[in-house]
């Protein structure tokens, strides 16, 4: 009985540890904003720079900058990580036949038993060619959702684990990590534009009336602001090339795979219609970190020509092989009628 508590407080400190360190990314850019804002709004603004309107400008315009920038961090953090419905998970005796399956035939019967049963929108599949399927969760992975080892559950629409933001960069909150990447590199331009003239000022002259300190805060307020812009903007273009691609991450590196084989393209629907996706038709409630990416991150609109290929194919191995026909009603259905949530407007802002 000690062990055991012995080794349960092991477990809960060694979780503790972890969520601290997970954290450690976080608190040094905030600590790098909040300097940056005693820098720029104290240092410079208010000791350094003598003309009024000059101030008064500058700091309109750094505020809301600022705002934009903290707010789509916010959201990228805290929205809540959607995971797949109930109806994806499998429950426990049909986990245990699952992970005890003798081949991986029996196996892929199974599950694609299962699929049916619940008449579930599932397109994409394991490179064996079986549904795909989480051990850990005991659930049918929807389209496009991957496990996050570092979250410890599947995920809808899995970008990639984000220690910057310690969260999941996935289906809800793609959109505000674009726009915190967007804004962060719009925010460091423009403390970088206007830093620029004094800090070529103090690195010339060197025995002008500003402290030594006060020197140190804009000189590195330049030199940090142009890092972090370039940084961030190489991030930034390589998202939104993959937003106009309609992939994630993990497909830019691993086709998804589809009945009939890896689809690079499987998603790509147009980089107007992809864009639209992510960020929803107002081009206005675009730039702002508001819900307003379409569907429901479980159906998923494929590209006409997978869509014609599969249909063919369903239709060609119709009643002659369960194990090649798509489990999908959903297939057709999913485009077709009105679950597919993406052609429907009024699931956008969930
Ligand atoms: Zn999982
Ligand atoms: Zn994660």
């Amino acid at each position: 009985m000690k062990l055991f508590r012995f080794s349960m407080s092991l477990r809960s400190s060694r979780t503790c540890c972890f969520e601290t360190l997970k954290s450690i990314p976080v608190v040094f850019i905030l600590g790098i904003v909040a300097w940056s804002y005693y820098a720029y709004v104290i240092q410079m603004c208010f000791l350094t720079i003598d003309s009024v309107p000059k101030k008064v400008i500058y700091l309109l315009i750094y505020h809301p900058l600022l705002f934009l920038f903290l707010w789509s961090y916010y959201r990228t953090m805290f929205k809540p990580l959607a995971g797949p419905p109930s109806e994806f998970y499998v429950g426990e005796a049909e986990g245990e036949r699952i992970a005890t399956a003798q081949t991986l035939d029996e196996r892929r019967s199974t599950l694609i038993r299962l699929c049916r049963r619940s008449n579930l929108p599932v397109l994409t599949r394991h490179f064996d060619g079986s549904l795909r399927y989480c051990f850990s969760c005991q659930c049918i992975k929807p389209d496009r959702a991957h496990h996050c080892s570092v979250c410890g559950k599947c995920v809808l629409r899995y970008d990639h684990h984000c220690p910057w933001t310690n969260s999941c960069i996935s289906y809800g909150n793609y959109k505000f990590f674009v726009l915190f990447l967007g804004w962060a590199l719009i925010f460091c331009s423009y403390v970088a534009a206007t830093s620029l003239e004094y800090f070529i000022l103090f690195w010339q002259d060197m025995n002008n009336s500003t402290t030594p300190g006060g020197r140190f805060h804009l000189l590195f307020l330049f030199f940090a602001s142009v890092m972090f812009a370039i940084s961030v903007s190489s991030l930034f273009f390589y998202h939104l090339y993959l937003t106009g691609k309609n992939r994630t991450t993990l497909e830019s590196f691993r086709a998804p795979m589809f009945a009939d084989g890896p689809q690079k393209e499987g998603f790509n629907l147009g980089w107007k219609q992809n864009f639209q996706e992510i960020f929803g038709k107002d081009l206005l409630r675009a730039f702002i970190p508001i819900s307003t990416t379409r569907g429901d991150g479980v159906h998923y609109q494929i590209n006409s020509t997978l869509l014609g290929g599969l249909q063919q194919q369903q239709q060609q191995f119709n009643n002659v092989s369960t194990d090649i026909l798509l489990p999908v009603d959903t297939t057709m259905n999913s485009m077709t009628n009105d679950r597919n949530y993406l052609l429907n407007e009024n699931s956008n802002n969930r």
